[in-house]
């Protein structure tokens, strides 16, 4: 048995790259200094599955900011906007050109934007989306493939694995830019280059080429699935050398079975812990000179791996095909995991003890194959803590079990149908026709970021901390009436982050303090482990809120986030199915969002905006998540009276495939991400389709641009012409907290006097 890496984190256990890189960025490093960082991360990695006894230690998994980006370096596509920025007598080279795709450059006065991100399959990390051109041409550009082998086998004094995004993968993965093309037509533009590398791999000694093929795991169509065929013979008649391993994660083969099994390759790697069922169906159909990669060990979380679980699975793969044709893997690259446990000296003892980070996973590897030779008492010592996990008091409380075991059809339905409380409410609020509102929060300044920090450090004391917020608050709230806004928010100065908020104040979750995981470039999450059954000891939100209502006459909205995203941007535990877990916090928002009624606010948000994010990678399985997201929302929405308006948000997303999904929610008001789109996405809500209020964002946040009133008018007329008018509200896109408060206020006053313009014409 042999003992594979498919990719290791390559922030750094303190974050380096992301800080030698912004640091690079603002020019405080040198080019130098930056590769200083890269290498040493790249040789610690090499060193520690080295002696973790990884036997196929991947190399090319480094990246300075995406490894889509990287293969689109090494295949010279590279958009001819970007053509300005390394001319002779200019200081850049490879490694700004390429920084500029990512990020984009403004500098010697070019204004170049960046690439277009995007999510990497159902993961939080954001790739850079290739781009493809009428007439395009590609050749062998960056050498960064070829400099980290040669690299990686001077450090490990060993072969290492290369890594690299399959040809059709990298196809799928971007985006045509013009009409008339499709961008499966290059992969025989592209083979050719692919052959080139593959070529000098060859002549440096290599032996294992890893191709990441993820697609394979997706819905195909006939021509993606042919594209397969034909892209792994050219490789393989043009480097008859070098063993092909091809990688497949995140979800199960399926129809693409014998697709995948009947290319030339040498091995296959399959996903066992997102779907396990696949096992039996892969073996049956695998070549007989194929070997399998089993991917045990959960690459996207941070459980401890239940040896027994895993063992079942390689006893099964060993009795059909045998020992020496089987690797033994994570499902997928240590990418999207923390790296080091040993530095959560804050965790309770017990609870890390069910943990395993990026380094931690690689030990698990090893133990499992001893394990499969034959050493049991690491499996005893494995299942002791697995047995603990399942009992601990700790993670299972019957009162919560009870209660989500308790949820029946009543508990996701509001009172009345969605006509009647439109009417009570409108009874109630005597809004004007299009009301003005916001989606929560304002501007985080720099003194509200240090009031927090100091608070934490312990520097200022609670009442000193509370006497702040206390202020900004009020601030924000007389703004916001004098500016005329119909519907005001609190602000959210009290929050560090949406969901942190949230999981510091319910039972069942933990905070790392060193579990970062790269998000995008030289951005890095922290999300929350939700390790227990979750519930709420006391009321979240209600003291700022009401503090809030007690400041003004006009409706105060409570801004709450909502169980599936909770859920989706957490590590969620893996000991119970996921709808469950979520109807537990719905339960717990449920109580929320009752006792902010009770507290007397009228108009409660509750942000979703993770749901279409949490969409099953497969069609076949988007109704059952569907379903229980959905209920899960309206769980946490529906024990209020009729009069009481249930607000929610969701940010920039294509609605049209689920739009019925939406509707079900049953919200009295969603406020969505419009403008970008330039009101596009909105036609999805059109045709009767949707039936209750909408607000479709007039302007966009992300950038500190001002819109015009005018140009709000004119996107609120299209909103006119797709909606019956009094479903209609105003209001920004999304969250004003990236923002500024010049900008803010200049923008919101014009948002305002749109409205009116607005209300003056119909
Ligand atoms: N209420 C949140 C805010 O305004 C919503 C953020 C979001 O949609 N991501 O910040
Ligand atoms: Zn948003």
């Amino acid at each position: 048995m042999q003992k594979n890496n498919l990719g290791y984190p390559r922030i750094g256990v303190k974050r380096e790259l992301k800080k030698a890189n912004e640091q690079y960025w603002s020019g405080k490093i040198s080019r130098q200094e930056l590769f200083q960082v890269a290498n040493k991360i790249k040789e610690q990695n090499w060193l520690k599955q080295k002696e973790a006894g990884i036997d196929l230690i991947p190399c090319n998994d480094f990246s300075f900011y995406d490894q889509v980006l990287d293969m689109s370096m090494a295949l010279g596509n590279i958009p001819s906007r970007y053509n300005g920025v390394v001319i002779e007598n200019r200081e850049n080279t490879e490694l700004d050109l390429y920084f500029a795709m990512a990020r984009g450059y403004q500098k010697d006065g070019l204004d170049i934007k960046a690439m277009e991100m995007t999510k990497w399959f159902d993961t939080n990390y954001h790739y850079i989306v290739p781009e493809f051109y009428k007439n395009q041409k590609f050749r062998l550009f960056s050498n960064k493939i070829i400099n980290d082998f040669t690299e990686a086998k001077r450090i490990l004094d060993k072969t290492p694995k290369t890594v690299i995004i399959g040809p059709v993968t990298y196809l799928l993965l971007g985006k045509e830019k013009e009409e008339g093309l499709n961008r499966l037509d290059y992969l025989k533009d592209i083979l050719p280059i692919y052959t080139d590398m593959l070529a000098q791999l060859t002549a440096l000694g290599a032996e294992w080429i890893q191709f990441d093929e993820p697609f394979l795991a997706l819905d195909l169509t006939e021509k993606e699935q042919q594209a397969y065929t034909e892209a792994y013979s050219y490789l393989r008649q043009s480097a008859k050398g070098l063993k092909f391993l091809l990688t497949t994660y995140f979800d199960a083969l399926e129809e693409n079975t014998t697709v995948a099994t009947s290319l030339p390759v040498d091995a296959i790697h399959i996903d066992l812990v997102r779907a396990p069922q696949q096992l039996g169906v892969v073996l049956a159909a695998l070549q007989d000179n194929q070997s399998l990669s089993l991917g045990v060990i959960d690459g996207r979380n941070i459980w401890k791996n239940d040896y027994q679980q895993s063992l079942d699975l390689i006893n099964k793969a060993i009795g059909k095909i045998g020992k020496d044709r089987i690797l033994i893997a994570p499902s997928s690259s240590l990418l999207h995991v923390p790296i080091d446990l040993s530095q959560e000296t804050d965790i309770d003892p017990e609870i890390r003890n069910w943990m395993a980070y990026a380094e931690e996973k690689l030990e698990e590897i090893t133990e499992l194959a001893e394990i499969a030779e034959g050493n049991t008492s690491l499996l005893t010592k494995n299942q002791d803590t697995i047995n603990s996990k399942r009992i601990s008091e700790k993670i299972h409380k019957p009162v919560v079990k009870q209660r989500t075991a308790g949820i029946t059809e009543n508990d996701a339905q509001r009172n009345s149908k969605f006509a009647v409380r439109q009417q009570l409410q409108q009874e109630s609020f005597h809004l004007p026709l299009f009301p003005t509102t916001t989606i929560g929060s304002f501007p985080q300044t720099d003194e509200i970021r240090k009031l927090r920090a100091d608070f934490k450090k312990g520097n200022i004391t609670q009442e000193q901390y509370d006497l702040e917020i206390e202020k900004e608050t009020i601030d924000a709230i007389k703004w916001q009436e004098e500016t005329g806004i119909d519907v005001l928010v609190h602000g959210e100065f009290e929050r560090n982050d949406m969901v942190e908020y949230f999981g510091e104040r319910l039972d069942g979750f933990l905070f790392s303090k060193n579990g970062w995981v790269q998000s995008y470039g030289s951005r890095c999450v922290k999300p929350p482990v939700i390790y227990g059954d979750v519930s709420r000891p006391t009321d979240m939100t209600v003291k700022w809120t009401a503090f809030a209502q007690q400041q003004t006459q006009k409706l105060m909205k409570g801004m709450l986030t909502g169980p599936v995203t909770i859920l989706q941007w957490s590590f969620v535990r893996n000991d119970q199915s996921r709808s469950e877990t979520t109807n537990q916090i719905a339960l717990a928002i449920r109580d929320e969002v009752v006792s902010l009624e009770k507290a007397g606010i009228k108009i409660i948000q509750i942000d979703e905006p993770a749901i279409r994010e949490g969409l099953p990678l497969r069609k076949k399985d988007w109704e059952v998540y569907l379903n229980w997201a959905i209920k899960a929302f309206r769980i946490s929405a529906s024990g209020v009276q009729d009069e009481t308006q249930i607000h929610t948000h969701m940010c920039y997303s294509e609605f049209n495939d689920i739009i019925e999904h939406i509707a079900a929610m049953d919200a009295d008001v969603i406020t969505i991400e419009t403008s970008r789109s330039d009101m596009e996405l909105l036609s999805a809500f059109s045709d009767f389709k949707y039936p209750n209020e909408i607000g479709p964002g007039v302007y966009d946040i992300h950038s500190p641009r001002i819109p015009t009133i005018e140009e709000m008018v004119t996107l609120l007329e299209k909103a006119v012409a797709l909606l019956p008018v009094k479903n209609i509200w105003i209001n920004p896109d999304c969250g004003l907290k990236t923002r500024k408060w010049p900008e803010t206020k200049l923008a919101l006053e014009n948002m305002v006097k749109a409205g009116q313009k607005l209300r003056a014409k119909i």
